[in-house]
């Protein structure tokens, strides 16, 4: 139930991002450079990362269904060479809603043991999605310059997160454990967990070497130094749910305690990001995930939710 439950919701807003745009929501736009043959193109689901490389093309997620065209037509304003490899960050539709209509012959499709195991698996609404690679803690892909390292570090977003990093452009694609420089949404029923995410975090940050640009799941493209402060708001997050409930309080007390702090105040401001396609504000975002962390504390069944009301959104 809940598997469909965070399809339907983020296809019902992704589909809504494609169809819409006169609301204001995001189609694809326009290819953007990001470092050395790394580029990024933003809408109709998460970011699709481009790497050309000496013979061939790498994609990083594939975002919504019936995406396939307007990612190549972005794709061919940089290269004609064909893509040769796909690699999905998780297993969700709009990071992987395309991968059918992308990998043709040849094209090798990778992503993390858990997430292969949801793409592959019949009976969603997409059917099945085959991937050819997987792997548990990290894969390196290909040679020299052309090097793709793929890591996994636990649990986050889902149970099949993975960081994708281009060595040679000093860059990473860090899928929607990291979305729109906010606390990420927590899918439980995909494995997710908040209270795992700041130790997966922290392995990401202490681990992976020599990273200067940060491509979210969803939204910009970040410094390292802004990828350091969003682990350490995730951090503080888990450390004051896990204060505050050993003294019988609430997530609304947590969240007052986090609200005192003023680095954090990017992380809990009550504005929506522009271009943004489902959640709410970053205020909002937190206090799911304090629920979230206080639900796993209680040794209940964690709950995906979506959304609350921020009552101060701008
Ligand atoms: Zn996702």
């Amino acid at each position: 139930m809940k598997r469909i439950a965070v399809l339907g919701a983020i296809v019902a807003s992704g589909m809504v991002a494609v169809g819409v745009t006169a609301q204001g929501l995001p189609g694809i736009t326009e290819i953007e450079h990001v470092n050395g043959n790394v580029y990024k193109i933003f809408g109709a689901g998460g970011n699709t990362t481009v790497f050309v490389r000496s013979n061939d093309v790498v994609l990083v997620d594939t975002k919504l269904p019936n995406s396939g065209e307007s990612i190549m037509a972005e794709v061919r304003k940089v290269t004609d060479l064909p893509v040769g490899m796909i690699i999905n960050t998780h297993s969700h539709p709009d990071h992987m809603g395309s991968n059918n209509e992308l990998s043709g012959d040849g094209v090798e499709v990778v992503a993390h043991v858990n997430s292969k195991a949801r793409m592959e698996a019949e009976g969603g609404p997409f059917g099945a999605s085959p991937v050819d690679t997987s792997f548990s803690t990290q894969i390196s892909l290909g040679e020299g310059d052309d090097r793709v390292d793929v890591y996994h570090f636990g649990a986050g977003h889902t149970d099949g997160d993975a960081f994708v990093v281009f060595p040679s452009a000093r860059t990473m694609q860090a899928g929607d454990i990291y979305a729109w420089h906010m606390s990420p949404l927590i899918d439980p029923g995909s494995g997710g967990s908040m209270l795992a995410t700041p130790t997966t975090l922290t392995a990401a940050l202490y681990s992976i070497p020599d990273v200067d640009h940060v491509i979210q799941g969803h939204g910009g493209v970040s410094t390292w130094e802004e990828f350091r402060s969003f682990v350490q708001f995730n951090r503080a997050l888990v450390a004051t749910a896990e204060q505050t409930a050993q003294f019988g309080g609430t997530p609304e007390a947590a969240l007052e305690r986090l609200e005192r702090e003023p680095s954090f105040a990017v992380f809990l401001d009550h504005k929506i990001k522009p271009g943004l396609e489902y959640g709410g504000t970053p205020w909002s975002r937190a206090l799911i995930n304090l629920r979230v962390a206080f639900q796993e504390l209680r040794g209940e069944e964690p709950q995906l939710i979506m959304g609350v009301e921020d009552p101060l959104q701008e």
